[in-house]
């Protein structure tokens, strides 16, 4: 292909990793962002590229605890219902993916992009040089009663067919992996396989560095409208307009207000997320991050402290936070771990950009050929960014595609 002028809107690690690529392809490419580091999902996310992350949110297991969603009494999920008019048709094509069926369809399609995920980040980290903002020690997701470990006995059945290495660990052995973990859970199961970045806004910051370093254009602006042309695409920014041969939609929770002056329904929820990094008491340290799962925190070794980050609060991306789950969050990591202070001014509220089926919107628009779609990552977009890139150039390309984009389709939602 020769080279082609080519717009990314959206900098965070989805929009950077696409504009690298093409870049590396020797297009001339222009990446325009907002330029708010810390309003990016990519800046505050738990920083783990799990191959294990195989399940779309929606599924039957989540159906046993609908009613305690609905009344704010599970910190795994919180729904702020006065944001319900503006999720909720998502949230009705949400519940329609809680069927088995769905679910398996769901793993079905992410498992191969999650796979290819480590690798790529590998790949990534050896040719941009950042190969130390990386640990390969894996993730653990923590069980306080067996009970609670046997529930879960269905979903380690579907890692094992997907072929996703773990391991479980159980008495002192988990104590011998964590010494720093209160003597409170009873089981372990253990990612083997993932990788952890240190910190993930320290990875887009050297990532935007690698791309100027090769003659990438970044453009600081918002994007108000998005243009389709027979031979190109413009691009309207507040005070400027950018032209380009192809465009490609990486903004985040965002992309669907950009496209849908142009006719497409796309259902985009923010799944929003709090984080606060807290220091470890003198002589602590935690080798890798913890997902306790009754707690419905993860905490990860960050920055020379701990992120403890929640679970998912369905609100609109730009509603006022409320402290609430990360007061919880908090709380239960302090049972877990030997926290010390709260480092001031780590708090932190972004968005997942989540799709009701749980699957990445990847591919070309349905109707306008030279625009191209990459966003919905949900909670798994730090892990699949550079797989989505490489996913893009190879369209772009005509090559073969890494993994099958079928179930990633823009047109599925009609
Ligand atoms: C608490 C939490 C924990 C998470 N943990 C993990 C994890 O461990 N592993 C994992 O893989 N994922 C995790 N995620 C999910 C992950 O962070 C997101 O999927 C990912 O960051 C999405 O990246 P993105 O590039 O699509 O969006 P973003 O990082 O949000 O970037 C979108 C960019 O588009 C820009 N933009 C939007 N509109 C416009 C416009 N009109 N003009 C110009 N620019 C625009 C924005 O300014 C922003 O910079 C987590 C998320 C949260 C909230």
């Amino acid at each position: 292909m020769p080279p082609r002028r080519i717009a990314i809107v959206g900098g965070g690690i989805v929009g950077l990793s696409i504009a690298l690529t093409l870049r590396e392809r020797g297009h001339d490419v222009m990446l325009i962002d907002r330029g708010i580091s810390r309003a990016r999902g990519s800046f505050g996310n738990a920083g783990i590229v799990n191959p294990g992350s195989i399940y779309p949110l929606a599924g039957p297991s989540l159906q046993a605890h609908l009613v305690r969603y609905a009344i704010g009494a599970d910190p795994a999920l919180r729904i702020r219902w006065r944001a319900l008019p503006a999720f909720a048709p998502w949230l009705g094509r949400f519940l329609v993916n809680t069927t088995a069926a769905a679910w398996r369809r769901g793993t079905a399609a992410l498992a191969p992009l999650v796979a290819a995920a480590p690798a790529a980040h590998r790949a990534f980290a050896d040719r941009y040089g950042v190969g130390a903002l990386y640990r390969a020690q894996g993730w653990l997701r923590v069980y306080r009663d067996a009970r609670a470990f046997a529930a879960g006995a269905s979903e380690r059945a579907e890692l094992l067919g997907h072929g996703v290495k773990t391991a479980v660990v159980s008495g002192q052995h988990l104590y011998d992996l964590e010494p720093a973990l209160a003597r409170r859970f009873s089981h372990g199961l253990w990612f083997v396989d993932a990788l952890t970045v240190d910190t993930p806004g320290a990875l887009v910051a050297a990532l935007e560095t690698a791309f100027a370093d090769r003659g990438g254009q970044r453009i600081t602006g918002s994007v108000r409208a998005v243009i389709p042309r027979a031979d190109g695409v413009s691009l309207v920014l507040e005070q400027s307009a950018v032209e380009a041969e192809l465009v490609v939609i990486a903004a985040g929770a965002h992309a669907d207000e950009m496209i849908r002056p142009l006719g497409y329904r796309l259902p985009l929820a923010a799944e929003r997320g709090y984080h606060v990094h807290v220091r470890l008491k003198d002589g602590a340290r935690l080798a890798r991050p913890i997902h306790d799962v009754a707690g419905a925190y993860v905490a990860s070794p960050m920055a020379g402290a701990v992120r403890v980050t929640t679970g998912v609060e369905l609100a609109r991306a730009d509603d006022p936070p409320n402290r609430g789950q990360i007061v919880h969050a908090l709380a239960a990591a302090r049972a877990a771990l030997p926290l010390a202070a709260v480092v001031p001014g780590s708090d932190w509220c972004g968005s997942r950009p989540s799709t009701p089926d749980g699957l990445p919107v990847i591919g070309i628009a349905p109707r306008h050929p030279r625009l191209l779609f990459a966003f919905g990552h949900g909670h798994i977009g730090l892990a699949t960014a550079p797989v989505t890139a490489q996913a893009i150039a190879a369209l772009l390309a005509g090559e073969p595609t890494p993994v099958p984009l079928a179930p990633f389709d823009p047109g599925r939602f009609g």
